[in-house]
């Protein structure tokens, strides 16, 4: 599903994120990514959506080789590739419903079909009834709960998910888990970079645990492994 050969970033102020970094990763995984502050987790991620582009080596994400990829083929990425961030990023001036629409409508999906699946992945996360509210007017769970369902609107192969817990509270972050894992549970690839070492260790899965830009552990149902 996803698989990094000899992978490398180096950004223009000469700070190598990344370094020589190989991994496979299958389909219907999920993976948490941890590490240190500055360890390279975002660039490492970023380089899967095409945000980043690698300085050397290849990345491949389903059926798309990203080394050899045309720029106008990268929104083809996007939709095989759901994104889930910290801060939600959701459209403030849009409803619930606009904002899961919107992500559907830019693939061109027709409105009846747009129609039948936001309400279905917002059955998905529990939040049918928020459907006509606003992001201002709803809470920090429920917001990421919507960019959650926003995520998978088009179905993506993989879901990733840059500290999407970052921002909530304990209880809150475990509902995220239940609806991420329900998620992994229909098939879809999960990729989640964290600092929760309580989810980590409750809720197992491989652990890709990243240093100074390369992997330092890989462990099945593993563990968070830092102080911080
Ligand atoms: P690239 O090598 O991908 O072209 P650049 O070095 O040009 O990346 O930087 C891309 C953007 O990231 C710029 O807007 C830059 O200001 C910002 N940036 C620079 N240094 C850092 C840093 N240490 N952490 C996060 N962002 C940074
Ligand atoms: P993490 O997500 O683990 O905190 P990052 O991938 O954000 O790690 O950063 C890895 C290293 O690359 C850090 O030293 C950071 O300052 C640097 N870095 C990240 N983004 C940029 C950028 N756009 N331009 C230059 N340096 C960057």
């Amino acid at each position: 599903m996803i698989e990094m050969l000899n992978v490398s970033k180096k950004y223009n102020n000469g700070i190598t994120a990344v370094n020589n970094l190989s991994v496979k990763i299958e389909q219907g995984e999920f993976v948490y990514i941890v590490g240190p502050s500055g360890a390279g987790k975002s660039t490492f991620i970023k380089m899967m959506y095409r945000e980043v582009k690698p300085t050397s080596g290849t990345v491949q994400v389903g059926k798309y080789n990203l080394t050899t990829m045309k720029e106008k083929e990268v929104p083809l990425l996007r939709r095989f590739v759901g994104m889930v961030f910290q801060d939600f990023k959701l459209l403030p001036k849009l409803t619930v419903y606009e904002n899961i629409a919107y992500a559907m409508e830019v693939v061109e999906k027709s409105p009846k079909v747009i129609q039948k699946r936001v309400l279905e992945v917002l059955d998905l996360v529990g939040l049918k009834h928020k459907v006509r509210m606003f992001p201002n007017e709803l809470s920090g769970g429920e917001q990421q709960r919507i960019a959650i369902a926003r995520a998978i609107a088009n179905m993506p192969g993989v879901l990733i998910a840059d500290e999407p817990t970052g921002n909530l509270d304990p209880d809150t972050s475990m509902e995220i888990m239940r609806i991420l894992e329900e998620i992994n549970n229909q098939g879809t690839t999960i990729l989640m970079a964290t600092h929760n070492s309580q989810i980590v260790n409750d809720i197992k899965h491989r652990v890709l645990a990243i240093e100074n830009g390369r992997i330092v552990r890989d462990q099945q149902e593993g563990e968070y492994g830092y102080e911080i």
